[in-house]
């Protein structure tokens, strides 16, 4: 049997980030309007990864288009996992810092569940510590990890439906993967969470009407993978020969999906603004 094909939608994720910067930086001028403080962003670097160093500058970019304050805290790789707890406890001191992100991936000998535990929960805008994870796990409000949030935002503003949904998540990391099944389930969607163990990975996709590939594994999922009018989300970023690509083979699902996010300009520019967002979250709910 052959399928119709369908118009699919490469989403332009940095379009759709752009249009929320501005809802964003509309908030933030009212707030300075009315007299206060512009909202501001704290950022930890440890070591000199170059890729770490690139990821902050476009944190500091997106902050001045908004409007939003940042500042940075440099730190030597040979830190240590007290040096870096020791920077996030003075910004959680520090009155003028609403949100505290700390670049990951962090040297070896710094355990990033020990660092994300010691940030205050109040400015948590990576959503990381067990408390936030413990409020997404039981449905009560707080700050949420920032890519499932763009993930979610994506859909939302793509208009695809998630009550009675079926949706397939590849991938369970804290990070990515059970946050963002932990959020479609919440908006109503039936999810299958799927991992380096899952059997038969290509029939559990071909049931989803979302589909989520959180995996790093260079093009896993095929064309063929896909149910025609799914929805399909690219996390994934890997390096193959020094280009980047992702968990979906994009051209595969052109004229199958309904919209595909593309490895560029897809996920990626969503997170760093759901970033901005629990930025200006953090900063109005500590009545600022
Ligand atoms: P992670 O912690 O390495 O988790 C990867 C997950 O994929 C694990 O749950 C793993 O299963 C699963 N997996 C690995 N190989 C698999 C396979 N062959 N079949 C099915 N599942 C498999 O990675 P992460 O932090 O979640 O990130 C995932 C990807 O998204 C990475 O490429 C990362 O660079 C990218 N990412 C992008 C953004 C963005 O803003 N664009 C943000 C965050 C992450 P097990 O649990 O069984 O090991």
């Amino acid at each position: 049997m052959t399928t119709a094909r369908i118009e699919t939608v490469v989403v332009d994720g940095l379009a759709l980030a752009n249009e929320i910067r501005d809802e964003l930086a509309r908030a933030v001028a009212a707030h300075r309007a009315a007299g206060r403080r512009a909202p501001c962003l704290a950022v930890v670097l440890v070591g000199d990864d170059p890729a770490s160093a690139s990821y902050i500058k476009g944190k500091r970019r997106a902050c001045e288009r908004v409007g939003m304050d940042s500042l940075e805290r440099k730190l030597p790789a040979s830190a240590g996992e007290r040096g870096v707890i020791a920077v996030v406890e003075e910004l959680n001191r520090d009155a003028q810092v609403d949100g505290i992100l700390v670049q990951l991936p962090l040297p070896k000998d710094v355990r990033a569940n020990a660092v994300a535990e010691a940030v205050l929960p109040a400015k948590d805008v990576d959503g990381l510590h067990p408390l936030s994870a413990g409020r997404l796990l039981l449905g009560e409000p707080g700050l949420r990890p920032c890519t499932p949030l763009g993930i979610l935002e994506i859909l939302a503003r793509q208009g695809v439906p998630l009550e009675g949904a079926h949706a397939v998540v590849i991938g369970r990391s804290a990070i990515v993967g059970k946050p963002v099944g932990l959020l479609l389930q919440q908006a109503n969607a039936t999810v299958t969470l799927c991992h380096s163990r899952t059997r038969d990975l290509p029939a559990l996709c071909r049931m989803a009407d979302v589909l989520v590939a959180a995996v790093g594994v260079p093009r896993l999922v095929k064309g063929e993978w896909v149910k025609p009018g799914a929805a399909v989300i690219d996390v994934g970023v890997s390096e193959v020969d020094g280009e980047l690509v992702g968990d979906v083979d994009t051209e595969g699902v052109l004229g199958r999906a309904r919209l595909v996010t593309p490895h560029r300009r897809g996920v990626g520019p969503m997170t760093i603004t759901m970033l901005l967002r629990n930025t200006l979250a953090a900063y109005e709910a500590r009545g600022a």
